[in-house]
Formats: C-alpha cells, sequence, structure tokens
C-alpha cells in the first residue's frame, strides 16, 4: 500500500516560546476537523513541522484543505519510496511529469541524509538523480541559486523521501488560538474581509448582524448568512446572531435631530454589542471600519461613538484602501455576495448629511431623550442565534422527484 505524506511548516507560531504547545495543538484540532470527512489521517506534530499521513485518498483532496487552514505557512506533499537508487530516480521523474515544467525553466536537486547507512552520499545522490533528470528533460537548466524547481530528497530510516512542489498557506495563527470577538457583519465589501483577516489572525468569531424588517429586507439577512457561510471555511461553523434593531433605529429618528441620528445609532449598536460579549463570554468586538472612508469613519466620530464602551474594537481594515479590501473581498469570495443589491439598516435610516465632527456633549444630551437601556435590553433579549457552517445554502434540495 503506498504511504501519502504531506509536511506542515508552521512559520510564525514557531516562535510562540511557551505557549507553542497550545499552537499546534490547536492547529492539530482544526486539521483533524476539516478533513473529518476523509479517510483518518494519522497527524504527527514535532517542533518544527508537523507531518500528515495516510494512505488512499488523493493529494488533492487533502492540499484544498489545508489552503484555508490558518497557522499554516506552507506545506509540501512528500512521497515516499523505497531506499533504492532506482527507485528514487523513478518517483523524481514522476513528479516533474507530472509538473511538466517549460523548456527553459531551471531546477537542482538537494539531498539530506539522515540515515548514513545509506550506500550513496548527498554529493553522489544529486548527482545522480540530477544527471537522470537532465536526461529526460535537456531544456532545462541547472541552477543552485534560485531554481524554478527545487527537488528535495530526505534520506530517513523508514525510507526516502521526495518533495517537489511547495504550497502556500494562509498564514496566521491557528482558528481560535487568541480567543473570541464578535464581528460585526453588515452585508456590505469590508466586515467580511475584516472578519476573515481576525480568523487569520486566531481569533474565533461569531458573526452579528443588526435588521431592520420591515425597512430592510429577508434578503438582506440572507446575504449575511451566506457571508458568514463563506467564512466560516476558513474556521469551523460559526454562530450567527441577528440583532432586531428597528425599534431603537425609529425612536431615534422620532427623537433626536438628524444631524445626530448616526452617531446615536452607531452608539446604540455598541451598547448592544457589548451587552452581547458578555452573554457569548467573547472579549473583543470586529469592525470593518475603515479611516475617512464614510461620516461615521472620521476620528472625531469613532471618538464620540467609542465613548460607550471600553472593550476592545479590532479594526483590521483601518489603514487599507478600499481597491485593496476589494482585491482580498474577492479572493476569499465574499465580493460577489456582499455586491447583492439588498439594503442596510444603516442606509435606509442615513441621515442627509451626518456630522463628521459631533460634540460629544450634544450627543449625550439628545440620548438622554432616550430609553437607552430598555431599548438595549429588549434588542438583546430578541436577538435570534443559529449556527451556520460552510455548506449553508450551498446544498442541493433532496430529489423527491421518484416519490411524484
Ligand atoms: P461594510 O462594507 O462592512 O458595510 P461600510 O464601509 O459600508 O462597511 P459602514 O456602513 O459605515 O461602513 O459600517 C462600518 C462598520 O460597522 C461595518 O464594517 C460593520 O462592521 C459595522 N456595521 C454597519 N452596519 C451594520 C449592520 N447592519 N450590522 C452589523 N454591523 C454593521
Ligand atoms: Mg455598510
Amino acid at each position: 500500500m503506498s504511504q501519502k505524506q504531506i509536511l506542515i511548516h508552521y512559520g510564525e507560531l514557531s516562535t510562540k516560546g511557551r505557549n507553542k504547545k497550545m499552537f499546534i495543538n490547536k492547529l492539530a484540532e482544526h486539521i483533524r476537523y476539516r478533513t473529518q470527512d476523509l479517510e483518518r489521517i494519522k497527524i504527527v506534530p514535532e517542533y518544527d513541522f508537523m507531518h500528515l499521513i495516510w494512505q488512499e485518498t488523493p493529494y488533492q483532496a487533502v492540499i484544498e484543505r489545508l489552503e484555508t487552514v490558518p497557522g499554516i505557512s506552507r506545506f509540501e506533499p512528500v512521497y515516499r519510496v523505497d531506499k533504492d537508487l532506482d527507485a528514487i530516480k523513478a518517483q523524481a521523474l514522476a513528479l516533474f511529469e507530472e509538473v511538466k515544467p517549460a523548456a527553459g525553466s531551471s531546477f537542482r536537486v538537494l539531498a539530506k541524509r539522515s540515515d548514513k547507512t545509506f550506500a550513496y552520499d548527498t554529493m553522489d545522490l544529486q548527482r545522480e538523480v540530477g544527471t537522470s533528470l537532465g536526461l529526460a528533460y535537456p531544456d532545462l537548466e541547472v541552477d543552485f541559486k534560485t531554481p524554478d524547481y527545487k527537488l528535495t530528497i530526505s534520506i530517513q530510516k523508514a525510507g526516502a523521501y521526495l518533495s517537489l512542489l511547495s504550497y502556500k498557506g494562509v498564514g496566521g495563527l491557528p482558528y481560535g488560538a487568541s480567543g473570541r470577538a464578535l464581528l460585526m457583519l453588515s452585508g456590505g465589501i469590508d466586515s467580511p474581509v475584516a472578519g476573515y483577516q481576525m480568523m487569520k489572525r486566531g481569533l474565533e468569531i461569531e458573526a452579528v448582524h443588526f435588521a431592520s424588517p420591515p425597512y430592510t429586507s429577508p434578503q438582506a439577512i440572507e446575504k449575511t448568512k451566506k457571508l458568514t457561510a463563506q467564512l466560516a471555511q476558513y474556521g469551523r461553523s460559526l454562530t450567527y446572531h441577528c440583532v432586531p434593531f428597528t425599534e431603537i433605529q425609529e425612536e431615534i429618528k422620532d427623537k433626536v435631530h438628524d444631524d445626530f441620528s448616526m452617531t446615536i445609532m452607531r452608539r446604540m449598536m455598541l451598547r448592544v454589542m457589548e451587552a452581547l460579549l458578555d452573554r457569548q463570554q467573547a472579549d473583543a468586538i470586529v469592525t470593518g471600519e475603515s479611516l475617512g472612508q464614510v461620516a461615521s469613519q472620521t476620528l472625531k466620530s469613532m471618538r464620540a461613538i467609542n465613548q460607550v464602551t471600553s472593550v476592545p474594537i479590532l479594526r483590521p481594515l483601518i489603514a487599507v484602501d478600499k481597491n485593496d479590501i476589494i482585491v482580498q473581498a474577492e479572493a476569499i469570495g465574499t465580493y460577489e455576495i456582499s455586491n447583492e443589491p439588498f439594503e442596510d439598516c444603516c442606509t435606509v435610516f442615513a441621515p442627509k448629511s451626518p456630522r463628521t465632527k459631533p460634540k460629544l456633549t450634544s450627543v449625550m444630551e439628545l440620548e438622554a431623550l432616550l430609553d437607552v437601556e430598555g431599548l438595549v435590553e429588549r434588542a438583546v433579549t430578541a436577538t435570534q442565534t443559529e449556527v451556520i457552517g460552510a455548506d449553508y445554502g450551498k446544498v442541493s434540495n433532496p430529489d423527491f422527484s421518484h416519490l411524484l
């Protein structure tokens, strides 16, 4: 039976000192979760690498999963053969056959030998295998410094291990290794990207969406559920909360001067977020804010809004340009969903000319007209929660045609 193997390089978590064991365990747990529908994969964590070993499942199925697992900087499929020169040459040729290198590209062979009983030393082995590749591919050049293809051969006790291709991981830290936060998910382009960035940094995320029916449609809620499902690809199934925001927005519209309604609406959102944070035992709020993008995202606005809470608000996009955010949204598959045309609660109630420099004393005076505590409590109590997996909305309906 052929044995398949992938070697994982941790990247940044390899510098995490005493916590390293916890990080490695989190990564192993997440890989176990992401491959649970495949044959059981043996996970062997070491100090600097992690080995995945299995028998039958094609490499591609495992590669696809690992490409979305945070905490992996890169990984390499490794092919094991017997410690026999002909077997090693044959496997080397098979690997080159698979990648089909273009004429004129360069390669090198790098051999390592931890089993010193093997008949060839590293120089001999490199020469032998390099020559056989050179004969099979006369159009390739040898380049020791910056080769297009580097074939690594490692001679170990259990066999010879060859690898040619290296895949980039998403980097960052293992999912859940940094704690839990609540993502304010609006349905726009920015907040899903912000969520992705923090998940990549090891945060477990729950999504919170503020909806104002009937001013906002059920499709707007559906859209944020689809975005949540897309984000779940990089973590586990995500908890999703839908906060009924209509009463608060109507109260603000009735009682507060238009100029300040946006600032007060945001302050109310944060108050609800803080209450949910305690309930869900999370320690930070994540938003998609980017400095100067809209009126609520000027420094003075943010200060007036932020004043209601002391919990950390993480804004990974604060210094990112819109165009770069769009590129990221496309890469993680959220752009198309965000572009669906349904209105957000902020847009529906948007004042004509919101203050970009709201004065805190005026904001607080106006806010005193509202039953802040009661409004927050009712919104939190009526919040609806469900769990959304990566396959949400993608599972095709069962076929009942044979019953008709
Ligand atoms: P986005 O593209 O994420 O909607 P935006 O550029 O449209 O952001 P705003 O609408 O001002 O900016 O929202 C700023 C941030 O506030 C959002 O990134 C999101 O984190 C949060 N937010 C706004 N509206 C909602 C909502 N209805 N539910 C939950 N969070 C929201
Ligand atoms: Mg928005």
